[in-house]
């Protein structure tokens, strides 16, 4: 078909608005910090099993100091109570007197260790609990990012579907200046999958790769440059370079 050399311009400036429009797309439907965003999803999953973990290593060593303070009750009231009855004293012999104070030895002794144990497993709390505190923060970050992230994305697809309609607007504008039949052979191949139309640099369509006959070819060259043609293979509209 042949158009005039303003229609060509137009074929042209359409041609890049597609192009344009292709990428947007593309950007529109694989946003480049969806996989930023996938990463945090993970780290976020890692962290909160850690947390999990962190958390019940808090809980074991709480429930173990709760254990050494209740084992120091017991043998404190078993101090308290021979105390008493070594004070009293009624009907006890020497000898009962001498266990009696042999007993509170010895619970004083086990208070003594448990004390000290209760020390450790205070100090382990202390460091399991900094751990938590660790992993929680991290948790936090992570959620954070992820947020900012997940907003980012967001708010570029809002960009780029604006882009994509001021794009879809220019085309429109561009087509309505062109033969209609031209713009049917051009939608045809854009339902298929091809880029509309495009500029011939040599026997091959720049559409879809099919080759051209060296014949064809040849008369193509002798035609006018503002001649458009259809491609055999896709039917996309061609162009030659001009
Ligand atoms: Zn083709």
């Amino acid at each position: 078909m042949l158009i005039t050399a303003e229609q060509r311009t137009e074929l042209e400036s359409l041609i890049e608005l597609a192009a344009h429009g292709r990428a947007l797309r593309h950007e529109h439907d694989n946003p480049t910090q969806a996989s930023a965003l996938n990463d945090l999803v993970s780290s976020h999953k890692e962290l909160e099993t850690k947390k999990t973990e962190a958390a019940e290593v808090v809980e074991k060593y709480r429930a173990e100091v709760a254990e050494h303070a209740g084992a120091i009750e017991a043998q404190n009231g078993q101090i308290k109570k021979k105390t008493v009855e070594l004070n009293d004293g009624t009907g006890l012999t020497s000898r009962d007197l001498v266990n009696l104070q042999g007993e509170i030895a010895g619970h004083e002794e086990r208070v003594a260790e448990l004390e000290e144990a209760e020390l450790g497993t205070m100090e382990e709390l202390e460091s399991a609990e900094a751990a938590l505190t660790e992993v929680e923060a991290s948790l936090a970050e992570v959620i954070a990012s992820g947020r900012a992230t997940q907003t980012a994305i967001k708010d570029r697809k809002a960009e780029s579907a604006a882009e994509l309609e001021a794009n879809s607007a220019s085309a429109q504008k561009l087509k309505a200046d062109l033969p209609e039949a031209l713009i049917r052979q051009f939608e045809q191949n854009v339902a298929q999958g091809g880029p509309g139309a495009a500029i011939l640099n040599g026997p091959n369509c720049r559409a879809c790769g099919q080759e051209i006959s060296g014949m064809a070819w040849k008369s193509m060259l002798l035609e006018d440059p503002n001649q458009t043609y259809e491609c055999e293979e896709c039917e996309s509209v061609l162009l030659r370079k001009g």
